[in-house]
């Protein structure tokens, strides 16, 4: 096993020894690493719950002076309370790697953290049970985003979503806490934590991949409590997950005379047969819409208003 050591080096750093830490005026933490095994692309600083790699981006680099057998990581989007550790690929999954979990206690960068614990974040003008955590967003890979350019950012493709009468339904919807933090690592992604910066996007970016689609896709999956019991059928791939909040999207998509997107893998475009033939969608994927449709019918009787556009939840 490894272990986590700080930096700078203590002599007796092949000794465990690092149980907390705490993070500087940059909003970064450098975190040395003793016993590392295997190549970069197989180890990373993570924390236990981050089983998708996204929380914390961190990027081994090399320091003068250093020992060989300790790597050094950057670390961002670290906050307080993150227990961090080594983790190592095994196969698809992560599992911990290091003997000993470091405790963040304290991040000089976050002024946000008070804010958070008193509930005091900023909160989205279409619903007040939405808040920004901009945390991150400046110490961004590969392009730093001030903290409050990011937070406009967000809340101007809330005013799109919301200007288009169905995105407004479905922001309307959420009817828990939710808070928004941006992503901050250096391939381009969000999540349903949820985790997202527009500038990650392009608002010209080909089906379902507009940065206010990627915020309303977000949503639909905490509107969904994140369900994930759907099915690949047809040649189209959901990954467990990914049924409503694709088509749901595809119907706001449509109203706002936005191509669609086909699944859940990269962002390609639905067949024309579909697209002309929205029932052909719905026949394939039924026990998909039966489960959307049980799971989570406000949606769907939301979506069943909108009959002008491609739309198989009518047949719902
Ligand atoms: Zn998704």
């Amino acid at each position: 096993m490894a272990h986590l050591v700080p930096i700078p080096l203590p002599t007796d750093y092949w000794r465990p020894q690092l149980n907390s830490t705490y993070v500087n005026n940059s909003g970064k933490c450098l975190i040395g690493v003793w016993g590392q095994v295997g190549g970069y692309g197989d180890n990373r600083i993570g924390t236990e719950e981050d089983e998708f790699n996204d929380d914390l981006d961190s990027q081994p680099i090399s320091l003068m002076g250093l020992h060989a057998d300790v790597v050094v990581y950057e670390v961002r989007g670290v906050r307080r309370g993150h227990k961090l550790m080594l983790m190592q690929r095994n196969g698809t999954t992560w599992r911990r790697f290091s003997t000993n979990i470091v405790d963040i206690s304290w991040n000089m960068a976050d002024v946000w953290e008070w804010d958070f614990l008193a509930g005091k974040l900023p909160r989205c003008k279409h619903n007040a049970k939405i808040s920004y955590y901009p945390f991150g967003s400046s110490q961004r890979r590969p392009v730093p985003v001030p903290e409050d350019v990011w937070m406009r950012s967000i809340e101007h493709q809330f005013d799109i979503i919301c200007a288009n009468p169905l995105g407004q339904a479905l922001v309307k919807m959420i009817d828990k806490d939710v808070v928004i933090h941006p992503w901050i690592k250096s391939y381009h992604n969000a999540n349903s934590a949820v985790k997202f910066s527009p500038q990650d996007w392009s608002d010209d970016g080909p089906w379902g991949s507009a940065p206010h689609e990627i915020l309303l896709h977000e949503l639909i999956h905490v509107l969904e409590g994140n369900y994930s019991g759907y099915d690949d059928r047809y040649g189209f791939m959901f990954d467990k997950s990914d049924f409503l909040s694709v088509n749901a999207t595809n119907v706001y998509s449509c109203l706002l005379g936005r191509g669609l997107r086909k699944d859940h893998h990269e962002f390609n475009k639905l067949p024309d047969e579909h697209f002309n033939n929205p029932k052909l969608h719905y026949d394939q994927q039924e026990p998909n819409y039966d489960k959307a449709d049980s799971h989570t019918p406000d949606i769907v009787r939301e979506l069943q208003k909108y009959r002008s556009v491609w739309n198989p939840f009518i047949y719902c």
